[in-house]
């Protein structure tokens, strides 16, 4: 499946939830959850669709996907991958797609949205264990090092995100250094560890063990 390109809003809207796409606009009133909270199109304020079986597992699908920015491949790839692991498989699922580099960026606040985080990433601001990796999708493991590279330590942008996230609280599986705009992995995360994630990701295992 192809980039989708269109407004970030309208995605949220569709899933009927907020998925944070769009940094700090997110969190004002301005937000179209906010405002519209009612499925994009012309008849959308007026339908009201009982969505059950297969249609209630795409649509969960569809919001793991996009609140993580992940593209339909990509996210297929992931499940086998989560499927073949030890535990349950939605939750290792999570894990992994809590563990991909650009969402460690984002949960250190060095990106006020995901997509911004990876753009940090692709622009090879970014170190792993001392070497640099521009890979967003990169899995990241127990005692990575994950750290902004110093030639990048000046970068606004990077400081601005830091600033207006201060807030955001740092996730029990990892330790920052705010300051030093460097963080450890010290766990994996696990689902009680994504309270704030409303999704039911055993109906994603079932669309996929179909
Ligand atoms: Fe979604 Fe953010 Fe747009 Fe609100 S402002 S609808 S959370 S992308």
């Amino acid at each position: 499946m192809a980039k989708y390109n269109g407004p970030k809003c309208r995605q949220c809207r569709r899933e009927g939830m907020k998925l944070f796409l769009k940094g700090e606009r997110c969190h004002t009133e301005k937000c179209a959850i906010e405002k519209r909270n009612f499925p994009p199109g012309q008849h959308g304020k007026d339908r009201k669709p009982k969505i059950v079986g297969y249609g209630l597992q795409l649509r969960e699908k569809q919001k793991a996907r996009r609140y993580y920015g992940v593209l339909e491949g990509q996210f297929r790839n992931l499940f086998e991958k989560a499927n073949k692991m030890k535990g349950v498989t939605g939750e290792v699922m999570l894990g992994l797609l809590e563990r991909r580099l650009d969402n460690v960026i984002y949960r250190m606040g060095l990106g006020t949205s995901r997509s911004s985080a990876r753009q940090v990433v692709r622009h090879g601001h970014v170190n792993v264990n001392g070497k640099r990796l521009n890979i967003p999708s990169y899995t990241v493991r127990p005692n990575d090092i994950v750290e902004i590279r110093e030639s990048a330590k000046n970068n606004s942008n990077i400081l601005q995100s830091r600033d207006a996230t201060a807030h955001q609280p740092t996730p029990p599986w990892l330790e920052m250094d705010r300051e030093a705009l460097k963080g450890r992995i010290i766990g994996i995360p696990k689902r009680e560890d994504l309270v704030q994630i409303q999704l039911n990701e055993q109906l994603i295992v079932e669309l996929y063990s179909k």
